[in-house]
């Protein structure tokens, strides 16, 4: 037998012993890799796969390979190469600049001065540069929205003429989690894959000003410029940080008039754009603006949608539609906050053997949201529709059976089902006060609008997206 057809044996005991979802979820996307006797290997996408499967499902898959190997049958586990991995085996390996270097204040080839940067390897003929970059942070896994359009696309754009587009620099700008660093690394890791023999040089401001500082320590403060100076792309990562420090602002500047006169690619990341710096010399926050500033912003609800979706995907995990919405509806503020709650919901229900579900959800969204998000309850939703279409209150809450208040209540009602924890029974008695059995008819109505009237949709979204930006 191969290892295809034990699996999909197996695969089939499990399914008819465990319900669909968990099936889906958790066995579907293993992958069958060699059978060895009585000795089962398996492709599992992440470690935490692999952990999940042996807290929960360990009996379930001892019975299916018991059924299908007999006893003394065996599962090996392997783990899908994950891009960490690769990460730690590639480093160093960038290939090196392909024209020899020349140092512009004494015109001798560069290589054959001895460059005391860590950056630096030192090679026999040509000085390599490890870039740096963090090769997870690629343009295939940022997800585009509304909040980003502008520096991706600005991004790409540089990627494919670096050094020959008008935005030189491209100043990348917004608040903490909003992907800068992932922006900044997905346009080098574009350059390296296009361009190979470009030095590309991705670093952050604090290492950048250690750097400097220790140059000056040791003498070596030349090398230490001219090494920046023979880049071709300079990624510098929160240029925030030369706020206040004069003698890095003096270096920099001096490092950026170089490579931009030559044509060199300069990107940079801040938290402010260059008008809001402070402690920033006008002659350096002036060559800021030369090229583009593109603002990062919150992503909205869809864009976070398809963020988490896109996150679960590269995990190898699935969660229920209601749970992705509801971590969407409510975790806003930033990507890295959005990161954090789904490691954490997946956390908890690979250790604590606990089912992903909206309860599951609320308790880890409640610990991570500290901001000061509205609790949403009937009322509120009630006031927000009865606004929306200039009905009064009362209205909403009268026995009329006027199309448009109809509708209105039909709306709090589906609205009130997806945002608020309160029964059917509560949500009709808060809307309209009426059964149940309205509050189920409403929401298919609704939801068959939704289906069939484009304009009726687009309504209804306007509606959500105004109580999420609450
Ligand atoms: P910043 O540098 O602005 O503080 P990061 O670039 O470190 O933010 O982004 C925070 C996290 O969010 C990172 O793990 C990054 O991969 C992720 N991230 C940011 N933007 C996106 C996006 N558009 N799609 C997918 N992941 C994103
Ligand atoms: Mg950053």
């Amino acid at each position: 037998m191969s290892a295809e057809k034990v699996w999909s044996e197996c695969l089939d005991f499990i399914r008819s012993n465990t319900s669909e979802e968990i099936f889906k979820t958790w066995f579907k996307p293993i992958k069958p890799i060699k059978l060895n006797g009585k000795e089962l290997t398996i492709e599992v996408p992440s470690q935490l796969y692999y952990e999940w499967l042996e807290t929960h499902y360990l009996d379930l898959l001892h019975s299916a390979l018991l059924k299908t190997l007999g006893k003394n049958a065996k599962l090996l586990y392997t783990v899908r190469m994950s891009n960490k991995t690769r990460h730690r085996n590639s480093k160093l390996t960038y290939p090196s600049a392909g024209k020899p270097k020349v140092d512009i204040y004494n015109n001798k080839p560069l290589q054959n001065r001895e460059i005391k940067n860590p950056f630096v390897i030192p090679g026999v003929e040509k000085v390599k540069i490890d870039s740096q970059l963090n090769p997870n942070y690629t343009f295939e896994n940022l997800v585009e929205g509304s909040n980003n359009r502008l520096a991706k696309n600005a991004g790409l754009s540089v990627a494919s003429r670096p050094g020959n587009t008008p935005y030189n620099p491209l100043f990348i700008y917004g608040g903490v989690g909003l992907g800068k660093t992932h922006i900044a690394n997905a346009i080098g890791i574009e350059i390296k894959r296009r361009f190979p023999d470009k030095n590309v040089l991705y670093v952050s401001m604090e290492k950048f000003t250690q750097q400097y500082t220790s140059s000056v320590a040791n003498h070596t403060r030349d090398d230490f410029i001219h090494f920046y100076q023979m880049v071709d792309v300079l990624i510098v990562d929160d240029v925030q940080f030369l706020a206040g420090k004069i003698g890095v602002q003096k270096v920099f500047f001096q490092i950026f008039n170089h490579l931009h006169l030559n044509k060199k690619q300069l990107i940079f990341t801040s938290d402010k754009s260059p008008a809001d710096m402070q402690d920033v010399e006008m002659r350096l926050l002036s060559r800021f603006k030369w090229g583009l500033s593109a603002m990062l912003k919150q992503p909205d609800f869809e864009t976070r949608k398809k963020i988490i979706l896109s996150k679960l995907y590269s995990d190898g995990v699935q969660f229920p539609e209601e749970v992705i919405e509801y971590i969407a509806a409510n975790v806003t503020t930033n990507i890295r906050e959005l990161e954090g709650v789904l490691t954490s919901i997946i956390a908890q229900a690979a250790f604590n053997h606990r089912e992903v579900n909206l309860e599951l959800a609320e308790e880890v969204v409640s610990n991570f949201v500290r901001s000061q998000k509205p609790v949403y309850t009937c009322d509120l939703i009630k006031k927000m529709v009865a606004d929306y279409f200039n009905l009064e209150l009362n209205q909403l809450q009268s026995k009329s059976r006027k199309r448009e208040i109809v509708q209105a209540r039909q709306i709090s009602m589906y609205l009130a089902k997806k945002f608020t924890k309160a029964s059917l029974e509560e949500i009709g008695k808060k809307i309209g006060n009426r059964d149940h059995a309205t509050v189920i008819y409403s929401m298919k109505v609704v939801n068959d609008l939704m289906d069939t009237n484009k304009k009726f949709k687009r309504m209804v979204k306007e509606l959500e997206s105004r109580l999420i930006d609450i």
